[in-house]
């Protein structure tokens, strides 16, 4: 296997991401060079001699991209925000996998008095945004399932991402208030734009050429 060095190395944000993701690297001429979605493998060569893709989880795209185990990476701007984006450039926004960042109670349910409690796995995200508001709250960190807790009566609200509000209706929630309009973004590590320039300017134009066609 090439070393870093010679490579490009691209993470993906496996799940719904990767699902938007292929068919724009398809249309940029990146191109697995076999079905990832049959596959159990974490690494794929592809059509470009020297460019990979790796399939990770979306919480550890940042993660890669910022300590140069990858060059490149996708990821949601809601998990960017969340982690933070130290070490990063974002030349992209590949207006993917858009979604937003909401609030969300139970159905008519009174907003209580004094501290609300609140679940999430956005805990940082939501710190921020209830102290612009000025709400003071007890964050609650949750890794999933968040529609259950006000349910249970573990909080009163919870923040999760929306897209169609399915699951929110489907558990008898409703959004309240938008905290972020996301999307995914394309990451690159700093190091890797000034090391690797010649490599990775092509591949951010062609992903920007596709970017504007499927829009
Ligand atoms: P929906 O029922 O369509 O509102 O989808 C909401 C659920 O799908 C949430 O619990 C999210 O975890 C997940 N989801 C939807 N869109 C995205 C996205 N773009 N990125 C990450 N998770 C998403």
């Amino acid at each position: 296997m090439k070393s870093n060095a010679d490579c490009l190395t691209l993470a993906l944000s496996k799940g719904r991401i990767l699902d938007d993701t292929l068919p724009l690297l398809a249309a940029a001429g990146i191109e697995p060079a076999e079905p990832i979605h049959k596959s159990r493998k974490l690494i794929f060569e592809t059509n470009l001699p020297g460019v990979r893709l790796l399939i990770i989880r979306a919480t550890d795209v940042p993660t890669y991209v910022q300590l140069g185990a990858a060059d490149l990476g996708v990821s949601g701007k809601d998990v960017l925000m969340e982690q933070g984006e130290e070490g990063l450039y974002e030349p992209l926004d590949l207006n993917i996998a858009r979604c937003r960042l909401m609030t969300a109670r139970l159905k008519g349910a009174p907003m209580p008095v004094g501290r609300r409690r609140v679940a999430t796995k956005f805990v940082h995200l939501a710190k921020q945004w209830y102290a612009s508001q000025g709400i003071q709250v007890d964050l609650i960190k949750l890794y999933g399932g968040m529609e259950l807790a006000p349910i249970m009566g573990l909080a009163d609200e919870i923040v999760d991402i929306v897209d169609t509000g399915n699951t929110l209706k489907a558990n008898g929630l409703e959004a309240c208030e938008s905290i972020a309009e996301i999307s995914s973004r394309l990451v690159v590590n700093k190091a890797s734009m000034k090391l690797k320039f010649k490599q990775i300017q092509p591949l951010i134009e062609r992903l920007t050429a596709a970017v504007a066609a499927a829009n």
